[in-house]
């Protein structure tokens, strides 16, 4: 079973998905740290997100993954966890410029697919029930 939850930012949907995971027993995917990990590696290769171009030869070879560990899905980068590096502003705001690109979008869609078929899962993002587990 895949529970999403779609909404905007600051709406609160980390925090409800978070419990209902805990609370059901379900693994927990949050896919806004997908977004953020592609921007972390933009960051650090240089990629410019208004040079379309680059961006669209660059984001099908970038190393995301979305790893089960434990109850949720770890986000990893070339192997290693991103999670120290992509909770600032600079972060949030490449994220949010290169999740308006579709190769970006593309490059994450079956990862997260990917993690709806390994078990049961609470997926929280703003295109789950719309996009990525219609
Ligand atoms: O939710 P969070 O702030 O971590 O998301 C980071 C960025 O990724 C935001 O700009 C958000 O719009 C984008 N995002 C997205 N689709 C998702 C999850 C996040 O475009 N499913």
């Amino acid at each position: 079973m895949v529970v999403t939850v779609d909404g905007p930012a600051g709406s609160g949907k980390s925090s409800v998905s978070r419990e209902m995971a805990a609370r059901l027993g379900f693994a927990f995917l949050d896919t806004g740290a997908l977004y953020r990990a592609l921007a972390l590696a933009a960051s650090r290769q240089g990629v410019d997100p208004a040079d379309h171009q680059a961006v669209t030869a660059w984001a099908p070879g970038v190393a995301v993954e979305a790893r089960l560990e434990g109850e949720s899905f770890t986000v990893l980068l070339d192997g290693a966890d991103v999670e120290p590096f992509i909770r600032n502003e600079a972060i949030s705001q490449l994220a949010s410029k290169l999740s308006a690109l579709a190769p970006v979008r593309a490059r994450l869609l079956e990862l997260q697919r990917a993690a709806g078929r390994a078990g049961d899962l609470v997926a929280e993002g703003r295109d789950m029930g719309t996009v990525v587990f219609p």
